[in-house]
């Protein structure tokens, strides 16, 4: 199979390639750079300071600095929804740019970008903005002589660490709500996705948010990212990424003890019962496990089919995945990009030789797309045992592994069978079936009858596990970047 298209390199205009610290966009202290690289033609798009622990010290101060005495905490609470309000109309206006660069960086298809990306970036930032004078405390009535208070304080400066797969959008999931509840913020997107972030630090000063409230310090995760997660000023850290990584960030916290959110990993179960609409689940599972080719935390790579239409549901799996484009991201009917890397298309394809070493069978692609670039196309797996390797590890890329079951019992044992508990999805028509599964399946959210979709109101997160602890989004997420503060004031008179 060859990728479809020509892999050209369309003029983007990248942001400032630096750090931004304060107002200031620098070189990494140490001098050192690194290279991002465009996926989808293996060729180097930019080169960029390459941040460490020095870096993180003067943003961590920056950030501090701007909290302690900047006007960003102190500013009326409306004021500060304004300038949230200001740079989402700042990134409409430069919607084309910002599309063009995050499907550059990350190799991710311009159409999703646009349909999906964008338009929930600018919805959260949106979202966020409104809250910022609507950030309540409470009267709690506890005696009659005395005034009893709960404020509701910033926590002080955020320390965010972010993935490549959604690089914009989860650096917004943290970044808006820190700042509408008056928080600074030292943000550390991934090294392979650097320059979405660093548009929206330029926006973010040009829409007048104070300087050293927003610092963006993008580069490698062992270094830049470790010293973010240990430096003593940092009082929250809210991570999205692997397991692994989410662990080693619970250990070296302790030392410090900041706040913490890890929204890590996911094997999502997606159960397909006999009465459903086969033909709406089979979209909707192709969907599911292949969108952004599969790099998605709550793909659903655990498809669940019971006996009965094991193989009809099987065949229309995989038709559906032999339809989809496999292209260049820059293609707008492209459905399947690159991999995000070498490593990741390595490790994928070790997953697929092991589905098959463990005895699965594959029905559909498994191999590499003839290059430049790291395409993989759409893999479908049946016959898979939920303990086999490829039903139990996070692959994050297109491998899709269907599993049979022959009752509701069975279906939630295999499900609930699992480190993870992020997400989950399950297809029938008995509205009893429904209810009563989706309250028995572990997951941090549960679909009945749709697949994948989010919105900035719901809460996100896993039910604690490798799939992390803590929520994104909602009003939830709020408590992540607010204190509650108790105030006792003493009302009794003097007789
Ligand atoms: P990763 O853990 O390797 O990297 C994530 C971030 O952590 C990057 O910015 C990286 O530079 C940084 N990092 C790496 N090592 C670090 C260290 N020792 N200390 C501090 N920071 C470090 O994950 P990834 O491969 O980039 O992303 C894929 C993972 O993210 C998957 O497991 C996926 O499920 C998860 N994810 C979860 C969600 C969610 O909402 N739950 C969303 C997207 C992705």
């Amino acid at each position: 199979m060859a990728v479809t298209g020509a892999l050209v390199t369309t003029a983007v205009r990248l942001p400032p390639c630096k750090l931004l610290i304060g107002e200031e966009w620098r070189d990494a202290v140490s001098g050192k750079t690194f290279e991002t690289i465009d996926p989808a033609t293996e060729q180097v798009i930019a080169t960029l300071p390459e941040p460490d622990e020095q870096d993180i010290d003067l943003a961590v101060r920056a950030a501090r600095d701007a909290f302690e005495s900047g006007p960003w905490r102190t500013m009326r609470a409306a004021e500060r929804g304004r300038h949230l309000h200001r740079l989402a109309d700042l990134l409409r206006s430069h919607e084309e740019e910002v599309i063009a660069l995050e499907s550059l960086d990350g190799g991710k298809p311009i159409a999703s970008v646009r349909r999906q990306d964008f338009p929930a970036v600018v919805d959260c930032l949106e979202y966020y903005a409104g809250w910022c004078d609507k950030i309540t405390g409470d009267v709690v009535p506890v005696r009659p002589d005395a005034l009893t208070y709960v404020l509701r304080t910033p926590v002080g400066v955020v320390g965010g660490i972010v993935p490549w797969n959604f690089p914009l959008m989860n650096a917004m999931w943290k970044i808006a709500p820190a700042l509408a509840a008056g928080c600074t913020m030292v943000m550390k997107p991934a090294a392979e996705t650097p320059l979405s972030a660093l548009l929206l630090g330029e926006l973010a000063l040009e829409a007048g948010i104070p300087p050293g409230v927003l610092n963006v310090l993008p580069g490698p995760g062992p270094t830049a990212g470790a010293a973010l997660v240990r430096h003593p000023g940092v009082n929250k850290v809210t991570f999205t990424g692997s397991p692994a990584v989410g662990k080693q960030i619970m250990e070296r916290a302790a030392t410090t003890l900041p706040k913490i959110t890890l929204e890590l990993g996911g094997k999502s179960p997606n159960v397909v019962f006999d009465d459903a609409d086969l033909d709406a689940a089979a979209k909707a599972a192709t969907a599911g496990v292949f969108f952004n080719s599969g790099q998605v935390c709550s793909a659903g790579t655990r498809v669940l089919v019971q006996e009965s239409i094991y193989e009809e549901f099987n065949e229309r799996l995989v038709a559906r995945a032999a339809a989809l484009k496999v292209g260049s991201p820059r293609h707008e009917d492209t459905y399947l990009g690159p991999l995000i890397s070498q490593r990741q298309l390595d490790r994928v394809l070790g997953y697929v030789q092991r589905g098959v070493s463990e005895g699965a069978t594959l029905r559909y692609g498994g191999a590499r797309v003839d290059g430049p670039g790291y395409f993989v196309s759409p893999t479908v797996f049946s016959e898979v045992d939920n303990s086999m390797t490829i039903a139990r590890e996070e692959i994050f890329g297109p491998v899709v592994s269907v599993i049979r079951f022959a009752d509701e019992a069975e279906a939630v044992a295999i499900a609930n069978d699992s480190p993870y508990s992020l997400a989950a999805g399950l297809w029938t028509n008995d509205l009893a079936r429904a209810h009563t599964v989706a309250a028995e399946l572990r997951a941090g959210m549960v679909w009945v009858n749709t697949y994948g979709q989010t919105d900035t109101r719901l809460p996100w997160g896993g039910l604690g596990g490798d799939s992390g602890v803590g929520r994104d989004l909602g009003e939830t997420a709020l408590e992540n970047y607010t204190d509650r503060r108790a105030v006792w004031v003493n009302l009794r008179r003097r007789s």
